[in-house]
């Protein structure tokens, strides 16, 4: 139901905690966080209010300064602890979280499960991390390496997911990575000095930045500590300007 994002210098899991809690009037059933600390993915969830995640991370606490996070509105799967969002695939590490509904999520998941993955919970969410997983094994098996695999695995990724969705994805192996997408559902840009945010809200980021761009459907981005580059879902790269919220904290 509401995705945020973090890349920069401050610690995410806080970041990431106070954005949720500015989304939490859009209703939530679950909630859950993964950061990305010395190449290991840290995926904490919980069932029900925020405060069970904020007392679950007390004792987890991470000083990684990248991460995603989100509040679920079940469509697939009972609101229960594993299939709140991040969704993994542990083997490459790559954590995804999700706004919408993959329609053709029986298809995807026989298919990946017919090629060896498996799955942890009932949602549509999870095929996105293992189909990631698997345009990573097959990119990285290419003669002719992409400049960013991940953001090549994401974007044939999402060329195969059917249905209204935003998505934001971290990968153990990249990162200085945090790629978001959106197809009919939203997600904006928050820019700061060598940090960046993303939000399906610009309430849950507006008191880091007044500086934000809106995706478009068929959008992808890639957001670094060093910048933002948007491209459309077939690889080209296109010229953006964000805009300057009207909004008095
Ligand atoms: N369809 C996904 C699920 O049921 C995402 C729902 C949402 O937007 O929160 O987990």
């Amino acid at each position: 139901c509401g995705i945020v994002g973090y890349i920069g210098t401050q610690t995410a899991t806080d970041i990431l905690l106070d954005g949720l809690r500015k989304l939490e009037y859009r209703g939530y059933d679950s909630a859950g966080i993964a950061t990305l600390w010395e190449g290991e993915i840290q995926c904490i969830r919980a069932k029900g209010k925020l405060y069970n995640l904020q007392t679950r991370l007390q004792d987890h606490s991470s000083p990684a300064q990248i991460g995603i996070g989100h509040t679920r509105w079940a469509t697939h799967g009972k609101p229960e602890e594993r299939n709140a969002h991040p969704h993994l695939n542990r083997e490459q590490g790559v954590a995804v979280v999700q706004n919408g509904i993959i329609e053709n999520h029986r298809d995807l998941r026989d298919r990946l499960s017919a090629l060896g993955y498996t799955f942890e919970s009932d949602t549509d969410t999870e095929t996105i991390p293992h189909l990631i997983a698997h345009h990573l094994t097959a990119i990285a098996a290419e003669t002719a390496q992409p400049f960013s695999p991940l953001l090549e695995a994401i974007s044939r990724a999402i060329q195969e997911l059917e249905g209204a969705f935003a998505i934001a994805v971290i990968c153990a192996a990249y990162p200085d990575e945090l790629i978001i997408a959106r197809q009919q559902a939203p997600l904006c840009i928050g820019f700061g000095q060598g940090e960046f945010f993303c939000a399906s809200d610009t309430t849950a980021i507006a008191n880091h930045t007044q500086t934000v761009l809106s995706l478009e459907n068929g959008e992808i981005a890639k957001l670094t500590p060093l910048g933002v580059e948007v491209y459309n879902f077939q690889g080209e790269r296109l010229r953006k300007q964000p805009r300057t919220l009207d909004w008095n904290p």
